[in-house]
């Protein structure tokens, strides 16, 4: 009997575990992708000899990409030269003030210690705690596919969630182990990652910290780029059909279940589709309206995360006072904050990161020259205008020729600028979102968009917008859910 076939939409972390999961699972599978490259949000491009990543480019919880490979008989090892990095990154409180936070648990225990005098002891409990959360989520919780809330109704879970007191939000939880506000910073930044801020965020993300503290902070030599292209080359192999540069026009459905996917080129015929590009997109374009299960002003009412501007940078010479990921904490988080979520608006003065891979990987910029890569985190839906992006642009720089005590402005040899609008375009993201969904307590697990639709039979969502959530980690546990739940809905496992 020939094997079903699935149509994955979308080649980004989550289209691509999907598939991969899939077509080891027997299916015979097709994964439509628009752009001419796979990688989605972690797509790279390259421009006067600088490669850069557009997206992710903190690599982070490396179990779980360890976890994704081996499920194929691979290890991390034998597909990119994966280094870490000590210190793991700077803060910049001011240009006299900056924290070189260092990679490992003993050098970090001694770095609380010499903020504030006893704070080691308090790191040790924070550690033990967190790695608790974080054990208990990578083996279980996060690999819930979260399409009932029945899954989580649990004596353990209830009873664990009481006594840690997770319902908290990450700030309270954070200030319960540190009075010094700079070390709350620094245990509760990691969160960010979620799209919400440690006061809209729950206790229970502390895993994240975990993930930074504990398990540290690696760079593949070449790129965030080579984990995507190691995930090409182990789906090829297990015989999944990429077709790039196939925009998907509509999924077509008769009497409530999939029968195929319209692209620009062709009808693709097919028992089952992975909707792995954005979730409204899919919903709001790619379906027609009775077979959608959210409406327009459903998604109105969902806090997304932030988007972001970006600033892909070319620059002569190298830039001092830069680590290969330096955060600019060096302006009020909660000015920004509001900004960002509660009065959306251009920030002013905003807070920053910067990453300069060139510190690490000479292979990403010309000879004599840095890689940079700067992100402002912006309200998702901001009215996206040259003049505002200028405005930003004209604000890092200056912040970060002082932090650096060197010229930056006029040694830049290349400039690319990116954001809602770009966001919107190349990946139909609502409101020009960068991250999908912010994961507050009422938008975790079976509250946010369901992994399998409710109203399309053979249906089913991978991706940041869905369980569990935005990040490459999360990305690659939501492919394999939406591939092992498809899987036992079609009889396979
Ligand atoms: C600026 C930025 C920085 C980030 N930093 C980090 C980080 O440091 N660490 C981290 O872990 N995560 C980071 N993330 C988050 C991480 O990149 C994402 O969560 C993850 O890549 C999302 O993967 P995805 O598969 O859900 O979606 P995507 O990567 O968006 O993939 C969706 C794919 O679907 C395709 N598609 C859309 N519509 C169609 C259509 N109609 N037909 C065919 N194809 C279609 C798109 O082209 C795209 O390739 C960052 C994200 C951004 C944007």
């Amino acid at each position: 009997m020939a094997s079903p076939r699935v149509t994955v939409i979308g080649a980004g972390f989550s289209g691509l575990a999907a598939a991969t999961h899939l077509a080891k699972a027997g299916f015979e599978v097709r994964l439509l992708e628009q752009h001419d490259q796979a990688g989605g949000r972690a797509r790279s491009f390259e421009a006067e000899g600088f490669r850069f990543d557009m997206g992710p480019s903190w690599y982070w919880m490396p179990d779980i990409f360890e976890r994704y490979f081996a499920a194929f008989g691979k290890r991390v090892d034998d597909l990119y030269d994966l280094r870490r990095l000590d210190p793991s990154y700077r803060l910049v409180w001011s240009k006299e003030d900056p924290w070189d936070i260092p990679a490992g648990l003993d050098a970090l225990r001694g770095f609380f210690e010499g903020q504030r005098s006893g704070a080691a002891e308090s790191f040790d409990r924070f550690v033990e705690q967190t790695r608790y959360i974080y054990e208990s989520a990578v083996s279980d919780y996060l690999l819930r596919p979260s399409l009932s809330v029945f899954e989580f109704v649990d004596p353990r879970l209830v009873f664990e969630l009481g006594k840690m007191r997770m319902l908290r939000s990450m700030h309270a939880y954070a200030e319960s182990f540190f009075d010094d506000p700079r070390l709350v910073r620094l245990v509760e930044w990691p969160v960010l990652f979620l799209g919400a801020s440690a006061k809209k965020t729950s206790a229970m993300y502390s895993l994240m910290s975990y993930a930074d503290m504990a398990l540290g902070t690696w760079y593949p030599m070449g790129g965030m780029h080579r984990i995507i292209d190691a995930m090409v080359d182990v789906a090829q192999e297990q015989g999944v059909d990429i077709q790039l540069q196939s925009r998907v026009e509509s999924v077509v459905t008769k009497q409530g279940r999939v029968v195929g996917v319209q692209t620009e080129q062709a009808m693709f015929e097919c028992d089952a589709v992975v909707a792995a590009a954005d979730y409204h997109h899919v919903e709001q374009n790619l379906l027609d309206a009775h077979d959608r299960q959210f409406r327009e002003a459903q998604w109105g009412r969902k806090t997304m995360s932030p988007s972001s501007l970006l600033f892909y940078l070319g620059v002569r010479g190298s830039v001092e006072g830069l680590r290969h990921h330096t955060l600019f904490f060096d302006r009020d988080l909660d000015v920004h904050m509001r900004d960002v979520y509660e009065r959306p608006a251009w920030p002013s003065d905003p807070l920053f990161y910067v990453c300069a891979p060139s510190k690490t990987d000479p292979t990403v910029a010309p000879d004599g020259h840095e890689n940079l890569f700067v992100l402002v985190p912006l309200a998702a839906g901001l009215p996206d205008a040259d003049e505002q992006r200028d405005k930003i642009f004209e604000n890092v720089v200056r912040r970060i020729e002082h932090a650096s005590g060197t010229s930056l402005k006029d040694r830049i040899v290349y400039r690319r600028d990116y954001a809602m609008r770009d966001f919107e375009r190349d990946y139909g993201a609502y409101k020009g979102n960068a991250y999908g969904m912010a994961n507050t307590l009422s938008q975790t697990g079976p509250f946010k968009p369901p992994l399998r639709s409710r109203k399309v039979e053979n249906l089913y969502f991978a991706g940041q917008l869905t369980v569990p959530g935005p990040g490459m980690p999360p990305s690659l546990i939501s492919g394999e859910l939406a591939a092992g739940v498809l899987a036992r809905d079609l009889g396979a496992s």
